[in-house]
């Protein structure tokens, strides 16, 4: 076994892992699934090779070593957030690891083993699934619910998801289970075809008239909340011109600049326009029980490789013909 290199140009490979040791306040992790996520995939495709520029940041597994952290016992299983708090400042405290000014990042987690802040791992009950638990503790749900607090969705409202990503497609359901209208936007039509089984009530085609087709489904308003989950300028623009007067745009896909005129997008309009980033750690148990009230949220899930295929599972989800890909050992 080992972990997950990247070559360059979109070249993977498995190799040995270095033995690690957990530090002053951290813990021994033994991984046994972690996720594909998008953001990986400008060091994938880059060129020279980048073997740790962030292979997997998405983890669940089994505590081997608690390094003398009360909190945990070997055998413990856990999900592990990509973003740990420094542990000892007002924010974490309350949290909100992405508040925080000595936040550092997960890296490196498709592997035989992780070492994380005790304090940025999560229980998981005995009977949630390993696919599961890193859906809830990391970006799978953790970006959609996050997001979802700062919307503040109501019944009935509806949502127009551009971009049916793995993101775009945890929102899709997040949305659909709190009793809101889907519609979901992208150009793939494996994609359109997994927002519908999870609950869109209609997909546009992304090289379509989207706007139009929006209004067209919504008397012509818009829809109330409309969600740019993929990071790109031209999808920005229709998420602002598609949503309704005194609506929401959120910003989950990540892009340096868009266009925007204060006027006409926002001003005229009253439209609220914002971003969010990752989730709270705090939020865990409020995620944990929407799964146990029956969000479904391993239908996110599409594929699953050893982690020694995982230049096949790369390839596949690079294709964007996936929803979450899983490594398991
Ligand atoms: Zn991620
Ligand atoms: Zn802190």
């Amino acid at each position: 076994m080992g972990w997950v290199r990247f070559l360059g140009n979109g070249q993977v490979a498995v190799e040995p892992q270095p033995e690690l040791r957990p530090g002053p306040g951290q813990v021994l992790v033994r991984v046994e699934a972690s996720a594909l996520c998008g953001s990986e995939m400008h060091s994938y495709r880059s060129a020279g090779g980048h073997p740790a520029a962030n292979p997997g940041h998405e983890a669940a597994g089994i505590i081997i070593d608690a390094n003398g952290c009360a909190q945990w016992c070997e055998g413990d299983r856990v999900g592990v957030s990509a973003v740990q708090g420094c542990g000892a400042c007002p924010e974490c405290a309350g949290g909100r690891y992405t508040y925080c000014a000595g936040l550092a990042g997960g890296s490196c987690w498709h592997a035989d083993t992780l070492v994380a802040r005790a304090h940025a791992c999560v229980k998981l009950p005995d009977d949630v699934p390993w696919g599961v638990g890193v859906l809830l503790s990391g970006d799978g749900l953790g970006v959609p619910y996050h997001s979802s607090r700062r919307t503040r969705p109501e019944p009935g409202e509806t949502v127009a998801v551009f971009g049916c990503g793995p993101v775009g497609l945890g929102n899709v359901l997040l949305y659909t289970f709190l009793g809101c209208r889907v519609l979901a936007v992208d150009l793939s039509p494996t994609r359109r075809r997994l927002a519908e089984e999870l609950g869109a009530e209609a997909s546009i085609d992304g090289a379509a008239a989207v706007v139009e087709a929006i209004r067209a489904l919504t008397s012509g308003r818009g829809a109330e909340i409309c969600l740019e989950c993929a990071g790109r300028p031209e999808t920005a623009a229709l998420a602002l011109q598609a949503v309704a007067t005194a609506g929401r745009v959120m910003c989950l896909g990540e892009q340096p600049r868009i266009e925007l005129s204060p006027s006409a997008d926002l001003i005229r309009r009253d439209i609220t326009l914002m971003g969010s980033w990752y989730y709270h750690i705090r939020e865990y148990p409020e995620m944990l029980a929407l799964h146990r009230r029956g969000l479904g949220v391993g239908k996110l899930i599409t594929h699953q490789f050893p982690r020694a295929q995982a230049a096949e599972a790369y390839r596949l989800f690079a294709a964007g013909e996936t929803g979450k890909v899983l490594l398991v050992p």
